[in-house]
């Protein structure tokens, strides 16, 4: 198998200090793992609701400023969604997927009744409703069935936050596959693009740890290889918040050379790498490889 790395932005907003981190480190994880390994670039536009029109262009002309150029031409999820409904369709096949007609009001009272937590991460936890039939309400969204698939939890291991594991049936409940008449959903589009893409090596923000074993039970329902996993470290914003538009992240100047060398030391040193004294993009990134593999030791 040829180590093969991704990027995956979702083109809502221009590239900013916190996705050059990821950006950075997957690029980085690759280019340790030798010659051969591939690092390819995927920009998330399934969710074309929060898209913006010419961001994915934007981020790829940032990222070449960046002297991060991927191996093969970018694939775009808007061109993908045969393959997203060839996997709901199998999963549907099998008894995976079931409509769901609920409403927020819906959940959020059968919740209640349950006596269930409400929302775990701002997420609303699915108590399962439709699993059993509609009950004469119009499909909404199409489910995951996680409790057929799997039982219990799904353990994992993340090359920097250690051992892992998440009970996807009792924090997640059973997941959004697809909106009806939607986009498809993060979680679906992400595990059929990454194995179509030949992903060995997923290398993606620590904000998404979360998605993992959901991911990971989906790879399981599709006769998927699970990818390895390392999540990178947040860059929190001034005011110790999460980077968003509002506190400085489209903040990213790659105008100069100068400039995109100043960003992408301050998201090497974000990985623990330290900046060191290289003037030029090219030389910085080439002293920045052996640092990662001692860091977080690749298979080459
Ligand atoms: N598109 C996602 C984001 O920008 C990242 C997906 C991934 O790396 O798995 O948040």
């Amino acid at each position: 198998m040829i180590p093969t790395g991704r990027f995956a932005p979702s083109p809502t907003g221009p590239l900013h200090a916190g996705s050059l981190v990821a950006a950075l480190a997957s690029w980085l994880d690759v280019r340790a793992r030798g010659p051969q390994a591939r690092w390819l670039v995927r920009i998330e536009d399934a969710d074309t609701e929060r898209c913006l029109p010419g961001m994915g262009e934007t981020i790829l002309r940032q990222l070449t400023a960046c002297g991060l150029v991927p191996d093969a031409p970018p694939a775009w999820q808007t061109r993908r969604v045969a393959r997203y409904q060839q996997a709901l369709e199998r999963l549907q096949a099998d008894g995976l997927a079931y409509p769901c007609g609920c409403s927020r009001k819906d959940i959020d009272e059968a919740l209640a009744r349950r006596g269930m937590p409400h929302q775990r991460h701002g997420e609303r936890i699915y108590p399962g409703t439709c699993r059993e039939g509609l009950h004469g309400k119009a499909a909404r969204a199409w489910r995951f069935a996680t409790e057929k698939s799997e039982a219990g939890a799904v353990h994992w291991l993340d090359r920097r936050l250690g051992a892992q594991r998440q009970d996807v049936r009792a924090e997640v409940g059973d997941f959004v596959l697809k909106r009806a008449d939607g986009p498809w959903a993060y979680q679906l589009a992400v595990v059929v693009d990454d194995a179509d893409q030949g992903i060995t090596d997923v290398v993606r923000g620590e904000d998404l740890a979360d998605n993992t074993a959901r991911q990971i039970l989906l790879q399981r329902a599709l006769g998927l290889p699970t990818p390895g996993y390392l999540h990178t470290p947040l860059v929190l914003a001034a005011d110790g918040q999460k980077l968003s538009k509002q506190n400085g992240a489209e903040a990213l100047d790659t105008r100069t050379p100068q400039a995109a060398l100043k960003a992408l030391q301050a998201a090497a040193q974000a990985l623990g790498l330290s900046t060191g004294s290289a003037t030029a993009i090219a030389d910085a990134l080439a002293d920045w490889v052996p640092a990662w593999r001692d860091l977080y030791n690749p298979r080459p």
